[in-house]
């Protein structure tokens, strides 16, 4: 039986994947969404509550420019789909250190903009999903089109002529055996550790608004979405930044740090957090983010390795010349990840934009620009163009 074209695998349900069955949906696909946990947000987009803010610098850069587009573009999905209260809240944030100033902000907890979105994707009768589906690699065949997606065992658990990847550090292992890249840093993602420090909150909060410096205090959080296993008022210190290290288990130390650097912000509530811990009342939760070498994230069409090697070798002493654009690419392969710290920020802007390069629109000449800034192609290439000739 054929495969109908507007048929993707989504691989991953935490923010990226979620964000682009929605995207896709709209747009009237099908979505086949695998997931190696039991259910959605079960990663990094569990947190139990972020940050979602601007990131301002002097002049603009690509992250700069990607998180003003990204915030005001989950700001509105947060009005349309999320009631206040139930999973966010508008706020301000005191930024101390870098982009001192109080700027307009909100908290989230990630899950429940996944959850809407993928509610969405179903309603509109696009979305099957598959829990507890790890998949272990990504197999092309060309007689039919079809990427598979297989288990440990070689047995397929999904086919579509389109894949999305959207499965953050777990993208790492999938994507290298699936593109033929020439190394393991052209699609350079590095896994960073990540703890919070929370609490139920007794009584007054101990600052007026979220305050930043060297991690985020919150001094209140309410949502009377959150799962029973944490407290519905709470406040939260987070998070430390351990690079290089994939573990979830919590430790004492990575509390320790999150009260040095609540020291600075505020000491009154580094004293709280110290007596919790000491009281056994402190709660703490870790996951990992995934990030890439520049720090943006990865958007676009997957590149083809072998395939960019014989194109440069082909254009000689012009490959210095040869665009971004022209990397040759695995036919269906996308990837949505390296969201970094900012998840929230980044999903649902670059999902819009994958789904609109997955139905061939070319984009904006401003969208162009920052969709360059993000192709996964972009390490690829800038060494395959280094490679000497001949
Ligand atoms: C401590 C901490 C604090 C943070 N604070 C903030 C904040 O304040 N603001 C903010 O914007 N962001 C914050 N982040 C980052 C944010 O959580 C992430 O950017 C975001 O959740 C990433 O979403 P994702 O969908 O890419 O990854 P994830 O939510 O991790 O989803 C990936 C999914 O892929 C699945 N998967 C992996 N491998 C496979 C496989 N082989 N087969 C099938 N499924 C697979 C996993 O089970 C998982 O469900 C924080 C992260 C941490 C750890």
């Amino acid at each position: 039986m054929s495969e109908p074209q507007r048929h993707a695998l989504v691989i991953g349900a935490g923010l990226a994947g979620a964000a682009t069955c929605a995207a896709l949906a709209r747009r009237g696909w099908q979505l086949t969404l695998l997931d190696a946990a039991s259910g959605p947000a079960q990663g990094a987009s569990a947190l139990p509550v972020g940050m979602l803010s601007p990131h301002v610098t002097r002049s603009p850069t690509p992250l700069s420019r990607l998180s003003g587009l990204g915030v005001a573009a989950t700001l509105a999905e947060l009005r349309r789909l999320v009631p206040p209260g139930r999973g966010w809240q508008a706020c301000e944030v005191d930024n101390r250190g870098h982009d001192p100033g109080r700027w307009p902000a909100a908290l989230v907890r990630p899950a429940a903009l996944v959850q809407a979105w993928l509610d969405e994707a179903r309603q509109l009768g696009a979305l099957d999903t598959h829990w507890q589906a790890a998949v272990h690699r990504l197999e092309h065949h060309r007689a039919t089109g079809c990427w598979h997606a297989l288990d440990a065992q070689g047995r397929s658990l999904a086919r579509a002529p389109m894949v999305v990847v959207a499965a953050a550090w777990g993208s790492h292992d999938l994507m290298a055996g699936a593109s033929g890249l020439m190394q393991a840093d052209d699609l350079p993602l590095r896994p960073v550790k990540g703890q919070m420090s929370l609490a139920a909150l007794e009584g007054e909060p101990l600052a007026p608004r979220p305050q930043r410096d060297s991690g985020v205090y919150v001094p209140l959080y309410e949502d009377s979405g959150l799962p029973p296993a944490w407290p519905a008022r709470l406040w939260a210190m987070g998070s430390t930044y351990e690079r290089g290290d994939a573990s979830t288990d919590l430790s004492d130390a990575a509390h320790e740090r999150n009260a040095s650097s609540l020291q600075a912000i505020c000491p009154a509530a580094a004293l709280r957090l110290r007596e919790a811990a000491a009281s056994g009342q402190l709660r703490g939760w870790a996951q990992v983010r995934c990030a890439s070498l520049d720090r943006l994230p990865l958007v676009g069409a997957v590149p083809d390795g072998e395939a960019l090697l014989a194109f440069m070798a082909q254009a000689g002493s012009r490959r210095g010349r040869v665009p971004l654009g022209d990397t040759p690419r695995q036919p269906g392969l996308y990837l949505l990840g390296a969201l970094g710290s900012r998840g929230l920020t980044l999903a649902h802007w670059c999902a819009s934009q994958l789904a609109a390069q997955m139905d061939g629109e070319h984009p904006s000449e401003h969208d162009a620009a920052l969709l360059r800034a993000i192709d996964p192609a972009r390490f690829a290439w800038k060494r395959a163009r280094r490679q000497p000739t001949g």
